[in-house]
């Protein structure tokens, strides 16, 4: 079989792709760290569907050849951050072609490297990869596209130029000369509608060809840069007569800019959609679902018992309804066998030695304080009584906190404490530098997925979908995708308020809630009512891995975003 990097470059330069993806992180391929988490890891999945579905779209995204950043977490639980060591050349292939952009006054030259992603039917989807890391390019300059969400404002602000502006240029610069639409994952490659304006001269042609999905459910999380900064930085690709569309008491909004030059505007789940359209009133925002890649996020054991029940379940993941048909037996041994991996891999490492057996909980995401990943274990003494007197408990953390996140940090060492001195027979363990392999791990070999972010923070949220691929259920409080994902006792549980209109999340009455349900029952039906259990477990995949999918999802931006 080819490899993906032996395809030649004519064979995607003489297609014909319509559709130019943006994202500042794409997570493709787990050997590539230019990604930091669930937004990444989404773009990474929407162009794996892409090309199972042969759509004509190529990605474009920053090199950041030192990633994110390589997560270690000493004994005291203090976070290190490192410098992702990446051979860029063992994975992508560097274009003759160069772009420049204007930065500050100068001109900066951009190397263009390349991907190919390779779909089921052998359809091939480009990704290309923006380097400034080039002779000729000052020190700060070659600098730009090493550390994605490193540095300071001025630093992000010319990493988005070099996305936005750099990104369009290469797309023409390489050819490509039927785009149709500029779909802008995230506000960071909004300065891109600025080369398009400059082009086209008018802002209702840029918004004929301009899709932008918000990921963002607080005014705060939006993307913004001092007026005086954007200015100096971009000179004059920044037109006067749209300033005050695009700013707010005298910062340059990268949503703003992207509201208004895209005539098609979506939010990532249904609730996330309402919240989108009253913090920007005055705009259309429509809702797309987030999903996940069906193929990358299900484990071996799934993928053989698959291939065997459910033919094709690859190429057209609603087959995945069909599930109700497998045999109990055949779910929970194929579950079995992710647990030992994961099981195996936890005992290995960290030299814990939990059970096979044992009910195990997961949780894995960013680690900051509006997901609040210490609830579950913020009353050590009610989780003691639950594992002596229902059954024992064992939990998997892992997750990253934003180098400048110091409250995400302290959640780490709150963790880590936690985890040393909880006693009883509870197991927990923190396994460091979460990534994509790790996540396909976890989300596949625990029995229960948790999630607790307070509502309505979370916009979507996606490795829930990834546990329901594998037939694990999850727990989450009622935010993104489980407010329509979650059935009670058939594909999860959701813990808290179900009032969808509250305002804020409480923490005490959720904390409650959450060790009301575990103890009475869910480790109750996992312990005692195994068949019942199997039952959810079986429901997640005909359910949710049926519709949370990214093809799926593509289907909808295909028909609702694309060709409108
Ligand atoms: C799926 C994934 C995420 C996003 O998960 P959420 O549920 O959206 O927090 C983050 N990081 C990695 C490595 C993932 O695989």
């Amino acid at each position: 079989m080819m490899s993906s990097s032996e395809v030649k470059l004519g064979e995607y330069l003489n297609g014909s792709p319509k559709i130019a993806y943006f994202s500042m992180e794409i997570g493709i391929n787990e050997r590539i760290p230019t990604y930091s988490g669930g937004l990444g890891v989404l773009a990474g999945d929407t162009l794996k569907s892409c090309a199972d579905l042969n759509i004509p779209i190529v990605g474009v995204t920053l090199l950041s050849e030192n990633g994110y950043f390589y997560q270690k977490i000493d004994e005291h639980g203090q976070q290190i951050e490192l410098p992702y060591k990446f051979n860029v050349d063992d994975f992508l292939k560097p274009l003759p072609t160069t772009v420049t952009v204007n930065i500050e006054g100068r001109d900066v030259i951009v190397r263009i490297w390349y991907f190919t992603v390779k779909g089921i039917n052998g359809y091939i989807v480009p990704v290309f990869f923006l380097d400034t890391n080039v002779e000729g390019n000052d020190e700060w300059d070659r600098s730009l596209t090493k550390y994605l969400y490193g540095g300071d404002n001025k630093y992000r602000l010319a990493q988005e130029i070099i996305l936005g502006v750099g990104g369009v240029r290469a797309i023409h610069e390489l050819g490509y000369q039927n785009i149709d639409k500029y779909h802008m994952n995230e506000g960071h490659a909004a300065f891109g509608t600025l080369e398009l304006f400059k082009k086209f001269k008018s802002i209702d042609a840029v918004r004929q060809q301009c899709v932008f999905t918000t990921h963002t459910p607080v005014a705060a999380g939006h993307d913004q840069f001092d007026l005086n900064l954007a200015r100096s930085m971009i000179g004059d690709l920044l037109p006067e007569e749209i300033l005050q569309d695009i700013t707010f008491d005298n910062r340059l909004n990268m949503t703003r800019l992207a509201l208004l030059f895209s005539n098609y505007v979506n939010g990532v789940a249904k609730k996330h959609g309402e919240v989108s359209r009253l913090m920007f009133p005055g705009y259309e925002i429509n809702t797309i679902t987030n999903g996940v890649n069906t193929q990358r996020w299900v484990s071996d054991p799934f993928h053989r018992l698959f291939d065997a029940r459910m033919p094709c379940w690859q190429s057209d993941p609603f087959v995945l309804r069909s599930a109700f048909g497998i045999d109990k037996q055949e779910i929970w041994n194929a579950h079995m066998e992710a647990k030992r991996t994961l099981i195996d891999f936890v005992n290995n490492r960290y030299n814990i030695g939990m059970n096979y057996d044992y009910f195990t909980m997961g949780f894995a995401r960013r680690q900051t304080p509006y997901k609040r990943p210490d609830l579950l274990i913020s009353d050590p003494e009610r989780l003691r009584h639950i594992s002596e007197t229902v059954g024992p408990i064992q939990i998997i953390y892992a997750g990253k906190a934003h180098p400048k996140d110091y409250a995400g940090k302290d959640i780490i060492k709150k963790i880590i404490s936690a985890k040393n001195n909880i006693g009883g027979n509870i197991k927990i363990v923190y396994i460091h530098n979460y990534d994509i392999t790790i996540g396909k791990m976890l989300t596949a070999g625990v029995d229960l997925w948790v999630n607790t972010p307070r509502r309505p923070m979370e916009a979507s949220g996606t490795s829930g979908m990834k546990s329901a691929h594998n037939g694990v259920p999850q727990f989450s409080t009622l935010d993104g995708w489980w407010i329509e994902g979650r059935i009670e006792n058939i594909t999860g549980w959701a813990i808290g308020s179900r009032k969808s209109n509250e305002k804020q999340s409480d923490d005490d009455a959720d904390r409650k809630d959450l060790y009301d349900k575990l103890e009475n029952v869910i480790i109750p039906k996992f312990y005692n009512d195994r068949d019942n259990w199997i039952r959810t477990m079986r429901s997640c995949i005909a359910i949710n891995a049926s519709f949370f999918n990214t093809n799926r999802m593509m289907q909808q931006y295909v028909l609702n975003a694309y060709f409108i």
